[in-house]
Formats: structure tokens, C-alpha cells, sequence
């Protein structure tokens, strides 16, 4: 049996587009990139556009939803989204768009998605969990808090894509205007570090293969600290925490099957 594969477009405020591979099923989960930019970053992990069976979209923030309309119509792949998502607007026309529920599980070739409401500043954000019937993908980011919903969903995930978005302190004495900084560190904005973490220690276990720190704010965290953060739930060096790189993204991992 193959492994699930992952990888990374790149993560963080400029664009954002989780890569998952089953087989001959590839997924993308958001893209905040444009046509051009998507090809490039997709040919760095051997892919084409033509290669995708879908992309799966989290919510209509631009650094999300921005490039996933254009990429769509260059190459005809089928867009899934939340009825409040789609009501937005911000896809524009795309020429196969499946809409879901928030609540319904559903399959796209070798892979089961998982569609987990979560609580952000969106019409209807959702996030994914990504699975083979052997392994779970659990990717959570854009969240300002943690609900049971989601301790729920995301136990017993093989991977973990991780949002640690900001250091509270950095985030107070940075340079956004107050309105900003309540939004992104209010209920309905990002988990910080810590709240990262504390929702680590729950939900690590002994099959938990990676995680992955991801939207990492360039003005208010550091890659070390949300390495930190994470490393002190996982009870591992601050170093072997991958980080996603706005530019240059993840390279793949794999899920590896244990017998
Ligand atoms: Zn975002
Ligand atoms: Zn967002």
C-alpha cells in the first residue's frame, strides 16, 4: 500500500496551499498563490497543475482563497467549499465547484476528507482531516480558539499540520494597529504559540509521525519560538519541528503504515 505523501506551497499571511498525495489522488488544500506562481511551486515537488484532483477551500481570506479561482479555470480542476465560503463570492466563476457541508464527510479519489468547522473570522471557515482508512492528515490553521469539536476530530492523527501563528507578547508590542491586533489574537483570530501548544500536549499519542508548525506570522513570532512551543509538547529539540516556509514551503513527508 502506498503512504500518504504531504508537502507545502508555502504557508503564512502571502499565500497558503497544503499539498496531499494518495496514490494518483493529489489534493490541494487553499491557494493563495497566482497561476504562475502555483506551476513553479508545484514543479519544485514534481508536479503539474494537470496533475490535481481537487482543491479543498478552507475559507475566503485572500492569503486562501486568492489564487484558487485563476487555478481553476487554467486547468479545470474541481473546487470544493462550504455553502458560506462559496456565498462570499471571492471564487468568482469556476467551472466544476462541489459545494459541501461542514459536517459531511466525503472521498476524492484514494483520499476521505474530513471537513471540521472551526472558529475564525470567516462566513463558514472550515479546516481538513485527510485520511486513507489507515492514515489521518490532521491540517488546522486560521483558528482563534480550540473547540471540543476539534480535540475530537483531530485525536489519533498520524500528522499534524499545526497553526503558531503569533507570540502574544510580540503580537502587543508589534506594530499592528490595536483593531488588528485584537483580531488576531481574539477567539476568532489565530492560535498563538501556546494555544498551539496546549492543544499539542492533548492530542499527541504514540503513532503521531510529524508535526508541522504552519502560518507563522513574519512580524509577530519567530520560526524558533513556534518551534519551541511545539518541541516542549512533544517533548523533542526545538529543531526537529519542520517549519513551513512562506516561499519556499515543505518538501514532502509521507505517513509511513506500521505494522
Ligand atoms: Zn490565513
Ligand atoms: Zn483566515
Amino acid at each position: 500500500m502506498t503512504a500518504i505523501r504531504f508537502a507545502s506551497l508555502g504557508s503564512g499571511s502571502r499565500g497558503n496551499a497544503t499539498l496531499i498525495e494518495k496514490s494518483n489522488t493529489r489534493i490541494l488544500i487553499d491557494c493563495g498563490f497566482g497561476v504562475k506562481d502555483t506551476k513553479a511551486r508545484l514543479e519544485r515537488l514534481g508536479l503539474a497543475l494537470e496533475d490535481l484532483d481537487g482543491i479543498l477551500v478552507t475559507h475566503e481570506h485572500g492569503d486562501h482563497i486568492g489564487g484558487v479561482g485563476r487555478v481553476a479555470r487554467a486547468c479545470g480542476v474541481a473546487v470544493y467549499c462550504s455553502h458560506g465560503t462559496h456565498l462570499t463570492g471571492r471564487l468568482g466563476k469556476v467551472p466544476d465547484l462541489r459545494l459541501i457541508s461542514s459536517h459531511k464527510r466525503f472521498a476524492i479519489g484514494d483520499l476521505e476528507i474530513e471537513p471540521v468547522p472551526v472558529p475564525h473570522d470567516a462566513k463558514e471557515p472550515i479546516q481538513y482531516v485527510v485520511g486513507d482508512g489507515a492514515m489521518r492528515l490532521g491540517v488546522l490553521t486560521d483558528l482563534g480558539s480550540i473547540t471540543s469539536h476539534i480535540r475530537q476530530c483531530y485525536a489519533r492523527c498520524d500528522g499534524l499540520i499545526l497553526e503558531a501563528n503569533h507570540d502574544p507578547v510580540m503580537l502587543q508590542q508589534g506594530s499592528y494597529p490595536l483593531k488588528l491586533k485584537r483580531r488576531v489574537g481574539g477567539a476568532y483570530g489565530h492560535l498563538s504559540n501556546g494555544q498551539a501548544q496546549s492543544l499539542l500536549r492533548e492530542l499527541v499519542h504514540d503513532k503521531l509521525q510529524h508535526v508541522v508548525a504552519a502560518h507563522i506570522s513574519d512580524k509577530n513570532n519567530t520560526d524558533l519560538l513556534a518551534q519551541q512551543s511545539l518541541a516542549e509538547a512533544l517533548g523533542c529539540c526545538a529543531d526537529e519541528v519542520p517549519v513551513i516556509d512562506q516561499d519556499t514551503g515543505l518538501h514532502w513527508m509521507s505517513l509511513q503504515t506500521r505494522f
